[in-house]
């Protein structure tokens, strides 16, 4: 079902007041690696409403290689997120982990995003194809194409067709970074599906300089999105602080990637 053999017209998610991600249109989605606190969120929607992003990103739920790494606010966080989002036009990007979780985001959250630990949670993704609301599917830590396009179907086929899929970097042999980003997957994918394409430099490549070059190959190679994380300190964020650009970064990032894009 998410084979442009299926269905030939892109995918379009519409979130209302002339917001939609799809093909031919750009989407930036950019925040925090972690939610932490009110002043934060606020300094993070004020560097995005400056730069009119419409999508803020932000966990809440972590999953974090070590049990004593921060693990996130939790539902209040989302909360809290949620509100302050609200208030300024922004919708909220987070990530679900659990089939339990779903019921409590939802009505906080805009898109569910499923994280690379749990692109295979089959349970996950069928109870995500059940509801109304927008899934931003990564492709796993050591995922194939294909498996990532038969998680989609699980979601698509369970009723759910406002799907997006992200390409976040796979892990290979290469160590000099955190992830490869495989930049083959986008026109590749691009050709096998109709749902858009989302791609994070972030967690493709993991070291902050080089999440702009990243961000601009991506585009040049078909993305319809980038997802990346921003903080106000990148140094002093609870999580992923070594890949996140300061807003300074940001802005040039954004930037350059508007003008990128026309180009394409
Ligand atoms: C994240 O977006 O912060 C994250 C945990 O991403 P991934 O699931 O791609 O590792
Ligand atoms: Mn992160």
């Amino acid at each position: 079902l998410v084979s442009r053999k299926w269905k030939v017209n892109p995918t379009v998610i519409d979130f209302g007041d002339g917001l939609r991600v799809k093909e031919g249109e750009f989407t930036i989605m950019a925040g925090p690696c972690s939610i932490e606190n009110e002043d934060q969120i606020e300094k993070t929607i004020q560097h995005l409403v400056a730069q009119n992003v419409r999508f803020m990103r932000g966990g809440v739920f972590k999953p974090r290689s070590s049990p004593y790494s921060f693990r996130g606010l939790g539902i209040e966080g989302l909360q809290l997120f949620y509100s302050m989002c609200r208030a300024n036009g922004i919708k909220v990007v987070t990530e679900v982990m659990q089939v339990s979780q779903i019921a409590d985001m939802e009505p906080y959250t805009d898109v569910f995003q499923v994280g690379a630990r749990n692109t295979q949670n089959f349970n996950l993704l069928d109870e995500l194809g059940k509801v109304d609301k927008p899934v931003l599917l990564k492709r796993g830590i050591s995922g194939t194409i294909d498996e990532l396009l038969y998680s989609a179907e699980y979601i698509f086929s369970g009723g759910n067709e406002k799907l997006m899929l992200c390409e976040r970097g796979i892990r290979t042999y290469e160590t000099a970074s955190r992830n490869t980003l495989d930049l083959n997957a986008i026109p590749i994918l691009k050709e096998k599906t109709h749902l858009p394409v989302i791609v994070d430099p972030s967690h493709g490549i993991g070291i902050r300089e080089y999440v702009e070059p990243m961000a601009l190959a991506a585009i040049m190679a078909g993305a319809d999105g980038i997802i990346y994380e921003t903080h106000e300190k990148p140094e002093e964020a609870a999580s992923d602080g070594a890949q996140t650009l300061s807003f300074s970064e940001s802005e040039r990032l954004i930037r350059k990637m508007r003008k990128t894009f026309e180009l394409r």
